[in-house]
């Protein structure tokens, strides 16, 4: 029995990665169709989930697993047939098709991001939730689970009748805020299902680029959705109605190993938990290959010169857009200079010296969802 791979071709270094393993047919030849939003919510198999803030929506009550270890979540999922009228009554939503299980006739996923509703003026005087986006704090999580109502993930349900007459009014998609909790892509895809953990993550991708461009970066007019919110489309005629794609930003992360077996692990400035050690990583600049930004990248944190570099994988990190590129290195040198500016501590370990850290609390390893915790997994030879 070999190694089974994700249909996402992963490699054989990291072929689990948890933000990589999504199954889902793209069905890309059916994104220009103009209709394809509508059709695909009038069939009962499709079902939608919600994004909002870069956080996707999951069952009330889930949001406070996320810590718990051997916890299962699941996305909150809803009847495709409620949501063609609620698209029209706020067009402030971004409905996006993120494709199918089975072929063209089975279960359809489509994804609605509802940010831009929720930010809506409170024209009804009522709560509504806005909880600061957690996409700053590892592992960090909003629940915003306000309604005393009993009632779970369920939007073909009318408003309870003891609700106030201004949540009465709330449209649906404007409920949606307290009906479910929201959990970021740390916490959410350790304890998911492979398949919703890659829906999750299509999902967040695209909707925190629809809501951080809203204007054609060329001329300036404001854009709209298009093929199936993938792309977005300038309104401007004298431009072309020019075709946009979401931006990636392309990123190295570098296993830094010496002739020895140790690897480097890191501690940055910016991390809260003064235990986190990680690997070396850094955006690639423009106009650089990935090999260059991996040797640059380790010069300018800890001073090491780069021998061989080895690709072992990749996994998007959409906060907001990073497309994690995962490299294991050869360290020429072992003398560490740190920059004091990103990098202020870097320590060569063996895997013994490592796990006596990590089992001491010396250190800490990065999070669960993390291709860093996948390459030091890697290294040591077995899961953390
Ligand atoms: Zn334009």
């Amino acid at each position: 029995m070999g190694i089974s791979f994700s249909p996402l071709a992963l490699t054989q270094a990291l072929p689990f990665l948890p933000l990589a393993q999504g199954d889902i047919d793209y069905q890309t030849e059916r994104r220009g169709e103009p209709d394809l939003i509508d059709a695909t919510l009038a069939e009962p198999a499709t079902k939608v989930i919600l994004t909002r803030n870069g956080l996707i929506a999951v069952p009330r009550g889930q949001g406070e697993l996320v810590d718990y270890e051997n916890v299962k979540l699941r996305l909150a999922t809803l009847p495709g047939a409620y949501m063609a009228d609620e698209l029209k009554a706020n067009p402030e939503a971004v409905a996006m098709f993120l494709g199918s299980y089975g072929g063209r006739r089975d279960e359809h996923v489509v994804a609605v991001d509802i940010t831009r509703v929720a930010a809506r003026p409170a024209q009804f005087g009522v709560d509504d939730g806005t909880n600061g986006s957690s996409r700053g704090s590892a592992g960090g999580v909003a629940g915003v689970s306000h309604s005393s109502q009993g009632a779970d993930a369920a939007f073909d349900e009318t408003p309870a009748s003891g609700a106030s007459g201004a949540t009465a009014r709330k449209s649906l998609l404007e409920q949606a805020l307290d009906r479910f909790d929201w959990v970021d892509l740390r916490g959410f895809a350790p304890h998911a299902s492979a398949r919703e953990a890659g829906q999750a993550t299509t999902a967040i991708s695209l909707s925190i680029w629809h809501n951080r461009q809203r204007h054609c970066p060329t001329c300036g007019a404001p854009v709209e959705a298009a093929n199936g919110g993938w792309a977005q489309r300038c309104t401007n005629e004298s431009d072309g109605r020019r075709l946009l794609f979401p931006r990636v930003e392309p990123a190295v992360i570098t296993i830094i190993v010496d002739s020895a077996g140790r690897a480097l692990m890191q501690h940055n400035a910016a991390w809260k938990n003064p235990t986190l050690y990680s690997v070396s990583a850094g955006f690639v600049e423009a106009g650089e290959n990935l090999e260059h930004a991996v040797r640059r990248e380790a010069m300018e944190e800890v001073g090491i010169t780069l021998g061989e570099v080895k690709y072992l994988g990749s996994q998007p990190w959409p906060y907001p857009a990073s497309l994690m590129m995962a490299f294991k290195a050869h360290a020429l040198t072992t003398d560490v200079h740190v920059d004091n500016v990103e990098t202020v501590e870097a320590r060569w370990v063996t895997p013994d010296e490592y796990m006596a850290a990590i089992i001491s609390g010396r250190m800490s390893a990065p999070g669960k969802a993390t291709i860093a915790r996948y390459m030091i997994e890697e290294w040591l030879g077995h899961e953390l």
